[in-house]
């Protein structure tokens, strides 16, 4: 992946309908909260690049083009903490609460993330290591049964030829 396509700017516009971006926001800090507290707690170097990334990735793409704005500013005083889960999920219980002051909310106790983001998620110790693979997974061997999808963005680019 280009490594460049961090450092970009935001590219959604501003999100008028104040509805919208609160239920956008509950739904993103559950995201980034729950991935948190399910993070490594001794992530390997690849494994912090990609929750970094994804965190840079987000900041670019976050469908609220102002939160997306202030959300690049504190990436850049507060840089994403991803050297184990207790670092990524006090970072990211930081980042909310300057959200929550910003908006005139209550501080959020930060000492009582494991108690709210425990997710009930059943986790199964045998996948712990590796994850997934497809000979637990009906659904994956099932992907991978199915042709391979057409290249849209070829096709677009030979239709602009015509
Ligand atoms: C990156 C980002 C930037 C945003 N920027 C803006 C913006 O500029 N302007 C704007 O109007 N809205 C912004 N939002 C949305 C805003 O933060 C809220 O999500 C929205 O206002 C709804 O607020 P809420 O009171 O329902 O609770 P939320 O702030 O959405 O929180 C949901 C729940 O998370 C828990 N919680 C609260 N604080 C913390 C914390 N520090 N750590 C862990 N859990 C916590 C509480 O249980 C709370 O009920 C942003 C959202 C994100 C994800």
């Amino acid at each position: 992946m280009d490594p460049t396509l961090n450092d970009g700017g935001v590219i959604m516009p501003k999100l008028g309908n104040a509805t919208a971006k609160a239920e956008l926001g509950r739904a993103t800090w559950k995201l980034l909260h729950t991935m948190a507290s399910r993070y490594p707690e001794k992530p390997k170097a690849d494994e912090r690049a990609a929750v970094k990334q994804w965190i840079f990735l987000l900041s670019r793409l976050y469908p609220c083009g102002e939160c997306a704005n202030h959300f690049q500013r504190m990436l850049k005083d507060h840089p994403p903490q991803t050297s184990s889960r207790a670092a990524l999920s006090n970072w990211a219980c930081s980042i909310h609460n300057i959200v929550n002051i910003r908006l005139g909310k209550a501080e959020f106790d930060c000492s009582t993330l494991e108690n709210v983001y425990q997710c009930g998620c059943a986790e199964d110790p045998s996948e712990v290591e590796g994850g997934l693979n497809s000979d637990d997974d009906p659904l994956l061997d099932l992907a991978q049964a199915l042709p391979d999808a057409p290249n849209v963005d070829v096709e677009i680019d030979s239709l602009g030829a015509l």
